[in-house]
């Protein structure tokens, strides 16, 4: 029900017991207030003290058909009174069908599925894949990336505030991607931005010694660090020096995948086809964990007659693969896709560049699908960002005043430093577009207070 009963005593309760005993992730445990939810549905949530949200979020961009879909649930309720679960080394109905599901629509022949329990032990194992593959030890990825929160995935994330202090030698080596609005190349075009990419890549490739390199691993279109769709030609420019120096292409589509760009991978949008995709969230909507690994036909091939080295006890767990095979069935039949392809062209795109000509808070705009970010600066000249890299407490005062009057006015937004995503479910309604655009034009104009 959209209109749930507040119970706010059960409420504290939660709250009470959250406290006490539950360890947050990347979080100073002092310092948080986590809402309690009592219910979710669509594309809302809602708290026991009757505040209803609507999720410009998707949880953490993973709800692409929204929580609670009755056909999932039901799948869910089946599997788990046919067959709960059962060990990996088996051939189940579920785990097959998933499968098979997921390697239709994988691009070229990335036709053997490796499931894992979600993105991060995901990447971990492409890592893999591609140094017993290659027999090489070096991973190359991008700045402003992230890749997970496991030991090697937090190592090949591009970003220095999730490094563990026992952060050390990885055989990892980062490099620039490309990313006009703050150029490293000092480039004015995405031409030029894409040209001095590529070359600092080869550049990169040679300094390392490409017999070092095992992979290079990218998100398709960055995610968390900031939604920065690449120029054209930048990917397949990748898969050729990847061909060139006989390194293994992996991309990254966790965030990526599953509809959120308007097509089912966002590897589609750019015609590159990598040797690894990884894949996670979106694949179940995230109702039961579950991720892994498309292995192309010539990596498949490394490990016919020789044991790959690697596994999960919970590896396709049925249940997980049950919601997959709901999942897709329901993106499939209800037109979820197409739907975030055109409802981002013709509601999102318009709506957030019509925002910034109104907003001076506004320094950047860019997406596609049901995947944006807007940029927020102190001064649109020099793109100053609204907040200071990695702030806290008050040096963090105007993001998290945008945050609390979005919430004010119904609307949960995604908030990364000086950045808000607008990352709805993909099946989300264009009358919810415009309630969720409304709340956060309101939310902008506390952001604009604090610009130059
Ligand atoms: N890779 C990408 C691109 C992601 O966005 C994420 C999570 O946000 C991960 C990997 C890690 O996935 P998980 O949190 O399921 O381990």
């Amino acid at each position: 029900p959209l209109s749930p009963q507040p119970n706010p005593e059960v409420g504290a309760a939660v709250k009470a017991a959250d406290r006490a005993h539950v360890f947050h992730s990347w979080s100073a445990q002092e310092l948080i207030d986590p809402l309690a939810v009592a219910g979710a549905e669509g594309s809302y949530f809602w708290d026991y003290d009757g505040r209803r949200y609507l999720d410009f979020a998707s949880g953490l961009v993973y709800t692409n058909i929204g929580y609670q879909h009755p056909k999932v649930v039901a799948a869910i309720q089946e599997q788990a009174a046919r067959l709960a679960t059962f060990a990996p080394a088996f051939a189940l109905e579920a785990r097959s069908e998933a499968a098979r599901l997921i390697a239709e629509r994988t691009p070229g022949d990335l036709d053997k599925i490796f499931f894992t329990n979600g993105g991060a032990d995901a990447v971990e194992h492409a890592v893999r894949m591609a140094r017993l593959h290659t027999g090489r030890p070096k991973v190359l990825s991008a700045y402003r990336s992230y890749h997970g929160g496991t030991q090697q995935a937090v190592n090949i994330t591009g970003d220095p505030r999730r490094w563990p202090s026992d952060n050390g030698t990885s055989g990892v080596v980062h490099f620039w991607a490309p990313f006009l609005y703050r150029s490293r190349f000092y480039a004015e075009t995405e031409e030029q931005e894409c040209a001095r990419a590529l070359e600092h890549l080869e550049t990169t490739i040679a300094f390392e010694g490409p017999s070092s390199i095992a992979a290079i691993i990218l998100e398709t279109i960055p995610g968390t660090a900031g939604i920065m769709v690449p120029p054209p030609g930048y990917l397949a420019g990748v898969r050729e020096l990847c061909d060139k120096y006989g390194i293994v292409f992996v991309l990254d589509e966790v965030m990526a995948g599953f509809g959120r760009t308007g097509e089912w991978f966002a590897a589609q949008l750019f015609d590159v086809v990598p040797d690894l995709m990884t894949f996670a969230k979106g694949v179940n909507s995230g109702y039961v964990p579950l991720g892994g690994v498309a292995i192309s036909g010539k990596i498949a091939e490394t490990f016919g007659k020789r044991a790959y080295p690697g596994g999960l006890t919970y590896s396709g767990h049925p249940l997980a693969c049950a919601a997959a095979v709901a999942t897709i069935n329901v993106m499939a039949e209800e037109g979820v896709v197409e739907n975030a392809r055109r409802l981002g062209a013709e509601v999102v795109e318009p709506a957030l560049r019509e925002l910034a000509e109104r907003h001076s808070s506004v320094g950047d705009v860019r997406g596609v699908g049901m995947f944006w970010a807007l940029e927020l600066v102190k001064d649109r000249e020099t793109r100053e960002p609204l907040v200071p890299y990695n702030a806290a407490g008050e040096a963090n005062a105007p993001m998290a005043a945008f945050a609390a009057a979005a919430k004010a006015n119904g609307l949960w937004p995604f908030v990364n430093m000086n950045r808000t995503h607008v990352v709805p479910p993909c099946n989300v309604t264009e009358a919810e577009l415009k309630e969720g655009l409304a709340a956060l034009d309101a939310a902008l104009s506390v952001a604009d207070e604090y610009t130059k």
